[in-house]
């Protein structure tokens, strides 16, 4: 039985789209309303975007979804977790003020920011689930606190897994530091020495300071595998493609463990989860970039459904219709639906769906 998504498509010019009245509708239609009850605690966990990022989700499109959880008496607050990385998310103190700088705050909102695992991403709690990599997750601790969660995930293209969106977000999004690297730990980047300029910008950026300037026959970076923790900041930072992953089975295996992360995150608000995917301002990069990214495709519209892989599989889909396999241009060493396999196998959701529009 294949499940139900809804879907809003932007059919004229997007400055014309009623965002507003749509997100109504798919709230309604989806059954996020029945997600939480009233006067209970609603997560409603969001990507802030990295300093200098433009294509994050809109705070006033964010403060729609408040909205409608407000209507029903629940108590949403809108939550992100500290990033491995240095960046401006590495605290909650500094991602708040980012946060903040990006429009979300309460006036704009209408709800508080929590970060949801502690002041530097310390606050974790062990989910038992069974899965090919991992037995025990670690989620952000205010994530198994909360009552209910609604996600609003943006669809992009991304470094690690070819194509990034609810999986992404609830998977790596919702794990503390230590979840993350555990997701992150069979991962390994090499330097290649005819590429690499000196420059020094992975030297900067590396948070475990596993990266140094040596003297070869030229300078060269170096990274010191015993202390590097695959976080892959140094890959997207090199302007000069210096930074090498062997992606075949490093790919997958993120894909698969950040399904299993994924899987124990919906398990730690016992299932209580809906998702909202935005097929909006479309980038190469995930939110994680700090920069002003072009828009890789057109603005395809809003996607909701009460499962993560249908949802995802759904918008992956509609982007390839219109546009083609895009992120399969842009990342050809990814298989992009492994991470919807591996998904369904472990019992998160199913990949067959059937789209009905609002
Ligand atoms: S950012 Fe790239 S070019 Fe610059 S030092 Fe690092 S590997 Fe070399
Ligand atoms: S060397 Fe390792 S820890 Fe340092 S930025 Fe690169 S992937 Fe991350």
């Amino acid at each position: 039985m294949p499940e139900k998504v809804y879907f809003a498509p932007i059919e004229g010019s997007v400055r014309e789209f009623n965002f507003e009245g749509k997100l109504k509708k798919l709230f309604s239609a989806a059954g996020l309303d029945k997600v939480f009850s009233p006067d209970e605690l609603v997560a409603v966990k969001i990507h802030f975007g990295e300093k200098g990022n433009t294509g994050h989700i809109a705070p006033k499109h964010t403060g729609y979804i408040i909205n409608e959880i407000r209507r029903r008496r629940g108590k949403p607050f809108l939550t992100d977790t500290t990033t491995l990385y240095r960046g401006q998310r590495g605290n909650a103190v500094d991602h708040l003020a980012l946060a903040d700088e990006h429009g979300y705050n309460f006036r704009n909102c209408g709800a508080p920011l929590v970060i949801a695992d502690g002041l530097r991403g310390q606050s974790g709690v062990a989910i038992k689930i069974k899965g090919k990599h991992f037995r025990q997750a670690h989620i952000a601790s205010e994530f198994a606190h909360a009552d209910a969660m609604i996600t609003l995930s943006h669809a992009t293209g991304h470094i690690g897994t070819g194509f990034a969106c609810a999986l992404k977000n609830l998977g790596m999004g919702c794990a503390s530091r230590g979840g993350k690297r555990a997701q992150h730990s069979h991962m390994r980047p090499q330097a290649d020495r005819l590429k690499c300029t000196a420059c020094g910008e992975c030297v900067k950026w590396c948070p475990e300071n596993a990266i140094k300037l040596v003297k070869k026959k030229k300078k060269v970076a170096q990274i010191n595998a015993k202390k590097c923790i695959g976080c892959g900041q140094c890959f997207s930072v090199c302007r000069f493609s210096a930074i090498e992953f062997d992606w075949g089975n490093m790919g997958r295996d993120l894909q698969e463990r950040i399904a299993e992360y994924a899987l124990a995150a919906a398990a730690a608000l016992g299932g209580k989860v809906g998702y909202i995917n935005f097929l909006t301002r479309i980038t190469e990069s995930c939110d994680c970039m700090g920069i002003d990214e072009p828009r890789i495709v057109p603005d395809i519209g809003l996607v909701a459904g009460r499962d993560p892989v249908a949802v995802d599989a759904a918008s992956y889909d509609l982007i390839a219709e219109r546009n083609g396999d895009v992120f399969k241009e842009l990342y050809p060493d990814f298989e992009v639906r492994d991470q919807f396999t591996h998904a369904e196998k472990i019992g998160l959701g199913t990949s067959k769906y059937k789209i009905i529009k609002v």
